[in-house]
Order: structure tokens, then C-alpha cells, then sequence
């Protein structure tokens, strides 16, 4: 990364310019850095946001961390949960989501968190990347893009301009996206949208909540109660249609809501209470030319699934590896092309689902709810139901007649050394070709050298070594017994031999060096009001 000043303005050259520091941003930037790549991440505020949004995340979100180099320091700052009960206004139960236990990626199903700790854990990280450089109090205001590079157009905080100049930009600026709007990219508004106000409180004295998440469909004023993470507690209230957005933006009106859980200013600290609209919508396209959109600037949802910063993150993994691979001039620009095609369906679908569980929560006419709490009371069973497991991925990067492609390669337990580790702590992450027999490849040179050249490796699993028998399932329930795993953990492809391993690699190589089919509309900069 170079930095320079002509006429006034500042200028920085780098790889990539990632607008937002936001958790997406943040884990994006990590990601690129980590491959040695020189990363500018431009920030409007002048210090961390102090205040949490999102509260739970999934095992394959906890993987990614795990990849952006924070494992270590999840536990401190989230707690896994195993159920999310919802009831109905007079306390019987509706429903019983179970999520128990580790989930496929190695990781609790689900983790209820602190944002803000999130977001200091991988502050730290970034601090640590060499070619990783903050820009706080630095506020994107336009862009112009050609064949070879993009500008961003930034202001700093005292007026002082600045220009950064890059191969390629990613808009991680929130729901609000500067960048979004400088692309003219249309937003698809799927029509869903409540007022909730949120509540952070910290209990002086800890409780034992049961379940620790809770839903109540109570029409009067649909809310949820769940854990904030470790020592805190996440109220949300339902605007009612009765009700102004003054009649909930208050302290007051906090405390009101919470006395009915007897939460109180004698034993509580309110962290914050704010009201949010809570939006169903995303961005048409996600891509044009060299700048890219991710996380809310590409997508909203309701958080009814907690998922709105899972799919932001998984829209980091997706794309860190593909802009290393265009930065490291080893794959045509398609590989960029895959970002869109094949994330946005699978955000799509978690808008879809997000608002499919609100339209269940948010019902405020009596008679609705009483029709809806009979129907689902009478087929509740005190047996938890697994929440469905996510989509897999597809598009052209992706053999089309392997079932398994697209899908999340699990993580499990390996033995080092009489010791039980994570898989990708020791084999770290990138492209791996994973098999539990022991035969062994015979590449010819160059398809060795090209795998070794994408840091590609093979790991055999042996049955000592998968101590928790993750790989011997997987591998047996599919019917295969090797796998390549991609760099964001889905399956690129499996076989059932030898040969079929080879082939797999070589369709790979074939996929990534497909030629550009970068298309690019025009941009709106600030020369060009
Ligand atoms: C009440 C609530 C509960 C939620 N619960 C969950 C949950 O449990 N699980 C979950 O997964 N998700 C949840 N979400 C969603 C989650 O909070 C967001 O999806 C996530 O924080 C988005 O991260 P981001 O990095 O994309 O954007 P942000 O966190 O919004 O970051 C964007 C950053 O870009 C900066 N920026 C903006 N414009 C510019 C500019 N022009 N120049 C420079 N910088 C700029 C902003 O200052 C900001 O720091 C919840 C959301 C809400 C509101």
C-alpha cells in the first residue's frame, strides 16, 4: 500500500478498498489481508460503533471467525443455546426450535453473542495484518471505475479529500450504502416491514431464563426475549398500529414494557433502547464492473432467524477467496461473476424465511393470533424441531450433476499429537481435498503445480485421527470418499476413487480459468452529478 498527497488531496493505492468497517467489512478485510493482500477499509465514524444489532450466529458463521483467525476468543463473548420456544399471550407453546449441540461446522448450532466484543476481536485482528490499513472518520462519497482500477472518492472527517485508488472496491456500508446508490443498483423490496424497539439490559443479578430464548405471540405486543450474550439480555418489542414511534423512542416507554418482566432500574442497566424498521429487501445486483456490494449494503431481513450478519459474513468467505484469485491474476474475471450467482440466492432465501417466521410473530389482530395459536398449539410436541438446514449454493463454478456440490463440508475433532484440535486448525483454510482412505494421488506435474500454486492440499483423514468419526459419517452417508473443499468450506465436487479425485481438480482449474464475462453499466461520480 502506498499513501502520497497531490493538490491537497491524499492519495492511497492498494489491492482493494473495502468501504464499512462493520462486522462484513471487518471480516472481508481480514480475509484479503490475510492473504498478503494490501486492504484499505474506509470508516464514516471516527470510533467503534458501541452498540449491539445482531445477537446470535450459526456454526458456519462461527467457522468463518474461526477463519478470520478469532476461534480462540468466540467463547468469551457469545454462549451457545439449544432452543427457542415460542408461546402464545397465555404462556402455552406454539413451537420448539432445537438446535443442540455442535453443528456440522464444528461450531455450536447456534451462539448468542455481544456485537460489539465481536467487533473489538477482529479490530484486534486487523491490527495485527500488515497489509491492513483503518481509515476511521472517512466517508465514502463517490466512485469512478475503469477497465483497469476503481476510485474511491472519500472526505475526511476535518474536509481534507482523499482518493483511493484500487483494483477492485466492496461496498460493506450498510443498509444505506452509499456505494449501492453510486451504482444505481435498483434495491427489490419484498414488501415486509414493523417498527420494534430494542432493549439491551444488563441484569445486576444473573437469572436463570428458561428457555433462554423466547418468542411470545402475544398479539397485544408480539416480543422476544433472548440472551445478548454472555451477563446480558435482549428485549424486543412490536410497534403496535395503535402506536406512534414517539410512544416507544424513550426511556420511559423502556422501562414501561420491561416492568412486565420485572426488569426494573433497581436491577437492571439499560444498555441502549432504539427503535428499527425492520426491512425485507436486497439489492438487484451485486456486482458492476470492478466494485462489489456486501452484507446489509446488499441485503436486509428481518431478524426473526438471526441471520441478517451470518449471510453479511458468508458474503466475505464467498468473496475473499475469489478477489484473491482475480487480484493474483490466476482465474478470468468470472469467478467474480459466481460472487452474485451464487449468494444471493441463498440470501434470498434467508429473507424469505426470515419473513415467513415474521409473519407468524408479528400478528396483532386477536382474532388472527387465536386462529394461528390453534393450529399450532394443537401440533406442538414437546419435542424440539430441528430448524431446516440451509441451501446450498449452485451456479456455473459448481459441477451441476454432483448432489454434494454447493453443499457445507463439515468440521470435525482430528487428533495431533494426542490432542484433539479443530480440522482447520491444523490444516488451515483454502482449497483442500479431502479423502478418509489411503490411496494416495498421482497428479501429473502440472495440475500438481497448479493445486500447489492455489495453496491447495490434499489431508487423508485416517480413522485414529477423526477422533469424533465426523469424516468416516459424511463420507459414508454420501457415498464418495473424497471431497474438495472450497475455501468458504462448501463442497466443490467428490468422487469415489482415485480418478475421480484427479478429474475433480482438473474440472476445477477448467471452471476457474473460464474466460471474463465482466459486464459493467455506468457509474455516477462526483464529477458527474
Ligand atoms: C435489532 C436487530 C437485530 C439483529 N439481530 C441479528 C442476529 O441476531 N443475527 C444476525 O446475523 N443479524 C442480525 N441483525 C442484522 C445485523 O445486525 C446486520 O446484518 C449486520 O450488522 C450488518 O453488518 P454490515 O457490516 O453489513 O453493516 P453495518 O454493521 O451497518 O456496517 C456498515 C458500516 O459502514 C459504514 N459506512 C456507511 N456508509 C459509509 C460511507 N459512505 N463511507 C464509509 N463508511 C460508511 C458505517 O458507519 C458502518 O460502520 C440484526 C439487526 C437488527 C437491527
Amino acid at each position: 500500500m502506498t499513501a502520497n498527497r497531490s493538490g491537497g488531496t491524499e492519495r492511497v493505492d492498494c489491492a482493494v478498498a473495502v468501504i464499512g468497517n462493520g462486522p462484513v467489512g471487518s471480516a472481508l478485510a481480514i480475509l484479503l489481508a490475510q492473504h498478503d493482500h494490501a486492504v484499505a477499509v474506509l470508516e464514516r465514524w471516527p470510533v467503534p460503533y458501541s452498540l449491539p444489532r445482531a445477537v446470535h450466529f450459526d456454526d458456519e458463521v462461527a467457522r468463518i471467525l474461526q477463519a478470520c483467525g478469532i476461534g480462540a476468543s468466540l467463547d468469551e463473548i457469545s454462549e451457545p443455546v439449544d432452543v427457542y420456544e415460542w408461546r402464545n399471550a397465555a404462556g402455552l407453546p406454539l413451537a420448539r426450535f432445537g438446535r443442540d449441540g455442535l453443528g456440522p461446522s464444528g461450531w455450536p448450532s447456534s451462539s448468542m453473542f455481544h456485537q460489539p466484543s465481536l467487533e473489538a476481536r477482529l479490530g484486534d485482528r486487523a491490527r495485527d495484518l500488515s497489509t491492513l490499513v483503518l481509515r476511521r472518520g472517512v466517508e465514502a462519497v463517490g466512485l469512478t471505475q475503469s477497465d483497469e482500477g476503481v476510485i474511491i472518492h472519500a472526505r475526511n472527517h476535518d474536509g481534507a479529500a482523499l482518493e483511493v485508488r484500487c483494483r477492485y472496491a466492496v461496498g460493506c456500508d450498510g443498509a444505506n450504502s452509499t456505494i449501492r446508490q453510486l451504482l444505481d443498483v435498483p434495491t427489490i423490496d419484498l414488501g415486509f416491514f414493523y417498527d420494534w424497539l430494542i432493549v439491551d439490559i444488563v441484569l445486576h443479578e444473573q437469572r436463570v431464563f428458561d428457555p433462554i430464548n423466547l418468542q411470545m405471540c402475544d398479539p397485544a405486543r408480539p416480543t422476544t426475549v433472548v440472551s445478548g450474550g454472555p451477563g446480558r439480555r435482549r428485549w424486543e418489542f412490536m410497534r403496535r398500529p395503535d402506536e406512534t414511534l414517539d410512544d416507544l423512542e424513550s426511556t420511559d416507554a423502556a422501562w414501561r414494557l420491561l416492568a412486565a418482566w420485572d426488569v426494573t432500574p433497581d436491577n437492571a442497566t439499560l444498555e441502549r433502547h432504539a427503535v428499527y424498521t425492520f426491512n425485507a429487501c436486497h439489492a438487484a445486483r451485486w456486482q458492476n464492473g470492478r466494485v462489489l456490494l456486501a452484507g446489509d449494503a446488499a441485503h436486509l431481513m428481518p431478524p426473526f432467524a438471526g441471520q441478517g450478519m451470518c449471510s453479511g459474513i458468508r458474503d466475505a468467505a464467498n468473496l475473499a477467496w475469489k478477489l484473491d484469485l482475480a487480484l493474483g491474476g490466476r482465474s478470468g474475471d468470472s469467478v467474480l461473476d459466481s460472487y452474485t450467482e451464487e449468494r444471493l440466492p441463498h440470501a434470498r432465501a434467508m429473507i424469505d424465511f426470515s419473513i415467513e417466521l415474521g409473519k407468524i410473530i408479528c400478528v396483532s389482530d386477536p382474532a388472527e393470533a387465536a386462529a394461528r395459536d390453534e393450529l399450532m398449539n394443537g401440533s406442538f410436541t414437546e419435542t424440539a424441531t430441528s430448524i431446516p438446514p440451509l441451501p446450498p449454493i449452485a451456479g456455473a463454478l459448481l459441477p451441476a450433476d454432483d448432489p454434494v456440490a454447493g453443499h457445507l463440508f463439515p468440521q470435525g475433532m482430528v487428533a495431533v499429537d494426542g490432542a484433539r484440535t479443530r480440522f482447520d486448525d491444523v490444516h488451515g483454510v483454502g482449497w483442500r481435498m479431502v479423502t478418509v482412505t489411503a490411496d494416495r494421488l498421482d497428479l501429473d506435474t502440472a495440475l500438481a503445480e497448479w493445486f500447489n500454486d492455489e495453496s491447495g492440499t490434499v489431508v487423508a483423514i485416517s480413522p485414529d485421527a477423526d477422533v469424533d468419526g465426523t469424516y468416516a459419517t459424511w463420507f459414508a452417508a454420501h457415498y464418495c470418499s473424497w471431497a474438495l473443499q472450497r475455501p468458504d468450506f462448501h463442497v466443490q465436487g467428490t468422487a469415489s476413487d482415485v480418478a475421480g479425485a484427479e478429474a475433480l481438480l482438473a474440472d476445477l482449474r477448467h471452471r476457474l480459468n473460464a474466460p471474463p464475462t465482466r459486464t459493467r453499466s455506468p457509474v455516477r461520480s462526483p464529477s458527474q452529478p
